[in-house]
């Protein structure tokens, strides 16, 4: 069957939603989440299993096809296991993605892998268990490479790495995950650390772009060859080492925009609908879908929401795109 394509009134195919599904976490990565004191959702506001599944059936008749859950820490609710197998089996979802801290893999990869699910990200700034505590504020880096193996040894493919680049941090470290693709069968992303959340820990003097990572892995490494971008790819710009089994990709939204090719919509787990990374612009859903919304109006709810994306996103007086919300809220 034929389905209609959902388009914003830029022309772009919106084929993407990324879901979180928990705001809760068992890391505190200093540049995600506020240190201090931190103010959980209520769990009443918290979209409930029913009303997940109303929304990506409704989304999935109207042109998305590939759905991301995210969190917080997804795998720390309850019903992430049953929610993978349920959106996955909605008509029409071709494609579904987990992104995750790893700690938990070591005890759920199995499971997860019966699921059917296969495309997984494990988020991973670091191969030094010391400095990853220092990071996250928790002591977890052995279970994360351990559920990294098992995911490995089950055939999870793709396996994605996210690496978030920051000097002085973690920059010493690029050249060493660039050779985790020489040995294994490991997309390793590096992401450009963007400002996102009142309380954001970036400044300037943090930032990697992309373009310097990649001479720093071409001197220290080895030349990286451009990989062909597939129709409907993410934003990561992909390459490879000669004769490796896993790929390096880039991803720059500061230094290399790719507004205008965003396919993307965002739900947070207390259901507020958002349109655009770097806008603070929500529009609620938890209200209409509490007071028991038909399919027919969430479907054209969200038709006329999607006409109001945003071109791209806004830039403050430092010409850099910034959100008030922490990146712990809206999954990444
Ligand atoms: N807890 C899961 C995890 O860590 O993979 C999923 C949620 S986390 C918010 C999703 C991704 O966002 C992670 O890969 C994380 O490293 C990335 N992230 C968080 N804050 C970021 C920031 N300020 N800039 C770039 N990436 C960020
Ligand atoms: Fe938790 Fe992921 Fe944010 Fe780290 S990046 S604090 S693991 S939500």
């Amino acid at each position: 069957m034929n389905r209609p394509v959902l388009k914003d009134s830029f022309g772009r195919a919106i084929t993407y939603l990324r879901l979180s599904i928990t705001d809760r976490c068992n890391l505190r990565c200093f540049y995600c989440m506020p240190q201090a004191q931190f103010n959980w959702m209520p769990p009443e506001h918290i979209l409930r299993f029913e009303e997940i599944i109303q929304i990506v059936r409704v989304l999935a008749r109207i042109g998305i096809k590939k759905v991301r859950l995210t969190g917080g820490e997804p795998l720390v609710r309850k019903d992430a296991l049953n929610l993978i197998k349920s959106v996955s089996s909605l008509e029409g979802i071709k494609k579904i993605c987990l992104t995750t801290n790893g700690i938990l893999l070591a005890e759920m990869a199995k499971d997860l892998f019966e699921t059917g699910l296969r495309h997984i990200n494990i988020s991973l700034d670091t191969l030094k268990p010391e400095k990853f505590e220092t990071i996250t504020g928790r002591d977890f880096f052995k279970s994360v490479w351990h559920g990294i193996e098992n995911c490995l040894n089950l055939g999870f493919d793709p396996i994605k790495i996210n690496f978030v680049m920051m000097k002085g941090k973690n920059d010493d470290e690029i050249t060493e995950f660039a050779r985790l693709t020489q040995k294994y069968p490991l997309e390793v992303r590096f992401i450009e650390f963007m400002p996102i959340g009142e309380m954001s820990k970036w400044k300037k003097d943090l930032f990697i772009s992309s373009d310097e990572a990649k001479a720093l892995i071409e001197k220290e490494v080895d030349r990286l060859t451009p990989l062909e971008r597939k129709v409907g790819a993410g934003p990561a710009d992909l390459y490879s080492f000669n004769n490796s089994p896993g790929k390096i990709g880039f991803i720059s939204p500061l230094s290399h925009k790719f507004c205008s090719s965003c396919n993307r919509i965002r739900i947070r787990a207390d259901g507020r609908l958002r349109l655009c990374l770097f806008s603070d612009q929500e529009i609620d859903l938890l209200g209409l879908i509490r007071r028991g919304i038909s399919d027919r109006e969430l479907t054209e709810f969200f038709i006329d929401a999607i006409n109001k994306k945003p071109a791209k996103y806004l830039e403050n007086s430092l010409h850099i795109p910034s959100c008030k919300r922490q990146m712990s809220t809206i999954g990444g």
